[in-house]
C-alpha cells in the first residue's frame, strides 16, 4: 500500500474557486505504470491568484472549528482487494470525520481472489493464518482453502463492516496529481461502463492496487498464432471445456 497525505490545513471553498483547464503536461501518477494520455489531462487548478479579499476570507488565522471538533478528512483509496477492505475498516476506526471513496476497476471486490478463478486456485499458506486477526474464521473446509472460500470470507468481512457503501465499482484510476496551492489530490477516474473520465479530489490519496494485479501474456514469439485456446490463470474463461483442450492438446495455460 502506498499512502500520500496532505499536511496542508484545509481552506474554505477551495474547490469552488477552481476552473477546469487542459494542460499539455503528462500527468505524473503516483500509481506505478499508470499515466494519463495528454487528451485526458484535464486538471483542476486555480486560474486566478487569490486577491487580498479572498486571502482573508479563505485562510483564517484561527481555525473556525471548535477544539473538540474533528477535522473533516476526505480519503480516496484505489483498489478493493484485501488491502482496500482492511484500509476501509481501519480508516473508519481512526478518523472521526471521514469521507472515504474506494475506486475499484472490477465489478466486484476481492482483487486477487475475485480475478483468479482457474480450477484449483488456492492459498499456499494455511487458511487460519491468511485471515484478519480480529475476524478469525474457524470453519475453513481445508488447510489450504480454495479461492472461492477465501472470496466468501472477504465478502462476509466487507458486509459486516459495511465496506461496500464506500466502493465505486467499475471505476479505474488513470492518474493523480497533488495540487500544492490548495493542498489537495486530484484523481482522474475512468467509468468503465461509459468510458467517460471524471475527476475527484481528496486530502489523502492511497493505493492498494496489488503487486500481481496487471496480468499480461508472456512475450513468446508466435504465441498468438497458436491455433488452440490460450488461457491465462488470471483471466480464466470458465466457459471453456478443458476436457476437449487436453484431449486434443490444443490449449496452453499461462501463470506468469
Ligand atoms: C493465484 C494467487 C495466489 C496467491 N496466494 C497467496 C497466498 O497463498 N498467500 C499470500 O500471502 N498471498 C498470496 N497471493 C498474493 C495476494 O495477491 C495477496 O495476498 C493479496 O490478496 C493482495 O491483496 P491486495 O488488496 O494488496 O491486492 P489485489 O488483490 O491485487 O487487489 C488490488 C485491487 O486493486 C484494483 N485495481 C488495480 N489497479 C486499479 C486501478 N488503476 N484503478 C482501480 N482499481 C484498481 C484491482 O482490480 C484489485 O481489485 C496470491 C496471489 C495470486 C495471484
Amino acid at each position: 500500500m502506498k499512502m500520500f497525505v496532505s499536511l496542508t490545513p484545509p481552506t474554505i471553498n477551495e474547490i469552488s474557486t477552481n476552473t477546469k483547464v487542459t494542460t499539455k503536461d503528462p500527468v505524473m501518477s503516483p500509481i506505478e505504470g499508470i499515466t494519463t494520455p495528454e487528451s485526458e489531462n484535464v486538471l483542476s487548478v486555480p486560474t486566478d491568484p487569490p486577491t487580498e479579499e479572498k486571502h482573508t476570507a479563505y485562510t483564517p488565522l484561527i481555525s473556525e472549528r471548535a477544539i473538540d471538533q474533528a477535522r473533516p478528512l476526505k480519503v480516496i483509496y484505489i483498489g478493493a482487494g484485501i488491502s482496500g477492505i482492511l484500509a476501509a475498516i481501519k480508516f473508519r476506526e481512526a478518523v472521526p470525520d471521514l469521507s472515504l471513496t474506494i475506486y475499484e476497476k472490477n465489478p466486484e471486490l476481492g482483487g486477487t481472489w475475485y480475478e483468479n478463478q482457474y480450477p484449483g486456485c488456492a492459498c499456499d499458506v494455511p487458511s487460519h493464518s491468511y485471515q484478519l486477526s480480529f475476524e478469525s474464521w474457524t470453519g475453513w473446509s481445508k488447510f489450504f482453502s480454495g479461492a472461492d472460500e477465501i472470496r466468501e470470507y472477504w465478502n462476509r468481512v466487507a458486509l459486516k463492516y459495511n465496506v461496500r457503501e464506500h466502493i465505486k465499482f467499475e471505476s479505474r484510476c488513470v492518474g493523480a496529481r497533488w495540487n500544492d496551492s490548495i493542498g489537495k489530490w486530484f484523481v482522474q477516474v475512468v467509468d468503465e461502463k461509459t468510458g467517460s473520465v471524471f475527476e475527484d479530489s481528496a486530502d489523502v490519496f492511497m493505493t492498494g492496487t496489488g503487486l500481481l494485479n496487471e496480468w499480461k501474456w508472456p512475450s513468446i514469439p508466435g504465441l498468438h498464432n497458436f491455433k488452440g485456446k490460450l488461457l491465462h490463470s488470471a483471466s480464466w474463461d470458465n466457459t471453456y471445456d478443458m476436457t476437449v483442450g487436453f484431449r486434443t492438446a490444443t490449449s496452453q495455460i499461462f501463470n506468469l
